[in-house]
């Protein structure tokens, strides 16, 4: 007697598969989905190996546990498994942990009947619905992207042109022609707040609103439209599905985790967001990773931006990416007008933070009957509570930060681990009551400082505690088109994406916050995020005006905004980078060593350090406390590998490790092109 063995990969942090015996009886390809005995548990897994079907001796089966059953649900396609496989080997994430993003759909659960058959029925983008008829510079691009598609092999396409220039336009005609060949669109934004807007312009275009996928979804839309991607399958009533397969998906970045049946294109909008990086769990580059799917589905990728990353930008100058450019705004609109606020020559008035030449453009703007929005990426009333006595701040007790004051909650918060006190009636220090003031603006503080200056104006706020659904975005989305808000007060949260026509003026509160930290990106983030919230502005008819208040009206970050020469800003930052091998010119990879304990950690960190990799090409930076050397309970210190391109990266760190025991109360991150160096 001989038996046949399987080998299974399960959602778990796990980095191998795990044997089972296959039942008689039981058939199963690469990519089938089946469920396991794991300890107590029934586990959902994916068949792993390409030749599953390995004869064992006598013996050696005795130990394998049998196969449960084989799930009634599409098999994981060939480019998904290599795709988990890549990713797990480039973030040198365990291949459990990336099946896992793969499989965040209940697919144990019984086909829902309701769901499937109601998602049948439900209409499908159309391709051939009217768009608008694009200029002369968008056709040419959308051929040329449209070409693309169809060559039906991959290629990776970045889109530059600046805000309302039409790039939106210009690669729906990639998703028409994908749609139109029968294949699938995957459209990937930054932010989930986005989507709500996104859909609506997607229904608009393509006659049907795309399916959505993002981590606030409900567990039964999750698996309509897992399966709905993967073809349909298995969905009761199954007639109508093949013809009702998903073909395009508007997503955040664990979209492209989704089993794409038929994958035509894959397109970036913002490409150079940071909020495309994972942080946590299995820690990879969103936008990278696309280029990588595209590639193993054989298909065109676009990475669609008005301030391409300087990594896509030397992509693109070296040849490996096409470059596609539109210059202008559509329908002749101008570009922003963006202007510097010198803070040391008008400064805002004492314990205020607008300043009277903000405040009159406002008060300008809004008697014209326009919207005007004003942006400052600090979330809560202020960002500090300092003891006027004794210089007290007040931290929180499980990280290296500062509680910041939030005046809506009435209540001191942690924005790094939650914790969260009443604002205390006497310092924690010096016990003088009364004492604590708050110390530097918050967007509340902002809104109570327009709220004094400009009574009459119908403010919101646009925070991500304000504003924590898609469909609260929705409605202060629809509060500010219909004109029922005159002031918009806004994080980050408000620098994308969004399209607002009678928005002509927006105020940037502190346009250096960005550059303090000076980490790698400061300067290149910077100018992006500026530039980015001043494209919200003067995209219809009227002009638009951006006012940036800085103490550093000289900073080539400003220089470049307040010229708009922000291809002459990436070059010159280019020429920083080239020498010293920093990126996208070589590599970093970020070992970032924590533990309940300080000794802990500072006693790996020293066994780490004594084995550190010495080779040509390579620099082992560290070990230092991170900046944030505490962060929910626990300390943290930080390792930082640069290596020229031609360096190993991942075989040099996998070797490094293997050499160093560490007790278990240690745990190692391991961050491969590091964007936050907290
Ligand atoms: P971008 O993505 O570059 O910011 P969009 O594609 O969003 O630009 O275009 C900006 C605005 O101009 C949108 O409202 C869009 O519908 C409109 N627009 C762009 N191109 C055309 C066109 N050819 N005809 C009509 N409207 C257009
Ligand atoms: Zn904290």
């Amino acid at each position: 007697m001989s038996a046949v063995r399987v080998t299974v990969l399960l959602p778990l942090p796990f980095d191998h598969p795990f044997d089972y015996a296959l039942p008689d009886g039981m058939a199963l390809c690469a990519g089938d989905l089946v469920s396991v005995p794991l300890g107590k548990r029934m586990v959902v897994g994916a068949v792993w190996d390409d030749a599953p079907h390995t004869t064992l001796a006598d013996g050696a089966s005795v130990r394998l546990k049998e196969v449960a059953a084989k799930l009634d649900a599409p098999a994981l396609p060939d480019d998904l498994r290599q795709f988990i496989d890549w990713v797990a080997h480039y973030t040198m994430a365990p291949r459990g942990a990336v099946l896992a993003l793969a499989l965040k759909a209940n697919l144990l659960a019984p086909v829902g009947l309701a769901r499937g058959s109601r998602r049948a029925a439900v209409a499908q983008p159309n391709p051939d619905f009217p768009g608008p008829v694009l200029s002369a510079a968008q056709a040419q691009e959308a051929a040329r992207l449209q070409a693309l598609v169809q060559a039906r092999d991959f290629s990776v396409t970045l889109l530059e042109g600046v805000t309302g220039s039409g790039k939106t336009e210009v690669y729906l005609e990639a998703v028409a022609t994908a749609l139109r060949g029968g294949r699938q669109a995957l459209l990937l934004l930054p932010e989930i707040a986005l989507s709500a807007q996104f859909t609506a312009r997607l229904a608009a275009r393509f006659g049907a609103a795309p399916a959505v996928w993002h981590s606030a979804l409900s567990p039964a839309q999750r698996r309509a439209t897992w399966r709905g991607v993967a073809g349909g399958q298995g969905v009761a009533g199954g007639q109508g599905v093949a013809g009702g397969r998903i073909s395009l998906v508007l997503g955040a970045r664990s979209a492209l985790f989704l089993p794409f049946a038929d994958l035509g294109v894959v397109i970036v909008d913002e490409e150079h967001e940071a909020a495309y990086k994972q942080e946590d769990g299995v820690i990879y580059h969103a936008r990278d990773m696309a280029v990588v799917r595209a590639r193993l589905a054989g298909c065109a990728a676009i990475l669609a931006s008005a301030t391409p990353s300087l990594e896509s930008s030397v992509n693109a100058a070296q040849g490996r990416y096409r470059h596609g450019v539109l210059a202008a705004r559509h329908g002749g609109a101008a570009a922003p007008m963006i202007e510097t606020v010198d803070l040391r020559l008008a400064p805002p008035e004492r314990g205020r933070f607008l300043s009277p030449v903000v405040i009159e453009a406002m008060t300008a703007a809004l008697a014209g009957g326009a919207q005007a929005m004003l942006f400052l990426n600090r979330r809560g009333y202020a960002p500090l509570m300092l003891c006027r006595r004794c210089g007290h701040r007040v931290s929180c007790p499980n990280c290296t930060a500062w509680l910041v004051a939030h005046r809506a909650r009435d209540r001191l918060l942690c924005h790094h681990c939650g914790h969260t006190i009443q604002v205390p009636t006497q310092c924690p220090s010096c016990k003088a009551a009364e004492s604590l003031v708050p110390i530097g603006p918050g967007v509340e503080r902002i809104a109570e400082e327009v709220q004094a200056v400009l009574p009459q104006a119908r403010q919101l706020l646009m925070t991500s505690d304000a504003i924590g659904s898609a469909a609260q975005a929705q409605a202060a989305v629809g509060a500010i088109e219909a004109g029922s808000v005159d002031v918009v007060i806004g994080t980050q949260m408000m620098a994308k994406g969004w399209h607002f026509p009678n928005l002509t003026l927006v105020g940037v509160v502190d346009a250096d916050l960005g550059l303090a930290g000076g980490d790698l990106r400061a300067a290149e983030r910077s100018a992006q995020l500026l530039h980015q919230v001043a494209g919200r502005v003067g995209r219809a008819e009227q002009p638009g005006r951006a006012l940036l208040q800085t103490y550093q009206p000289d900073h080539p970050v400003m220089q470049a905004l307040a010229s708009g020469d922000l291809a002459g800003f990436r070059t010159a930052e280019a020429d920083l980078r080239r020498p010293g091998h920093w990126p996208p010119f070589g590599r970093l990879a970020a070992l970032i060593v924590t533990a309940d304990e300080a000794e802990a950690v500072t006693a790996a960190c020293r066994a780490l350090a004594m084995q550190a990799p010495m080779q040509a090409g390579l620099v082992v930076l560290g070990p230092a406390p991170a900046p944030f050397a505490m962060l929910r309970g626990r300390h943290r210190w930080r390792f930082l590998l640069k290596a020229e391109r031609r360096v190993p990266v991942q075989a040099v760190l996998r070797d490094w490790l293997a050499r160093v025991p560490l007790p278990r109360s240690v745990r190692i991150i391991i961050d491969i092109d590091p964007i936050s160096f907290l």
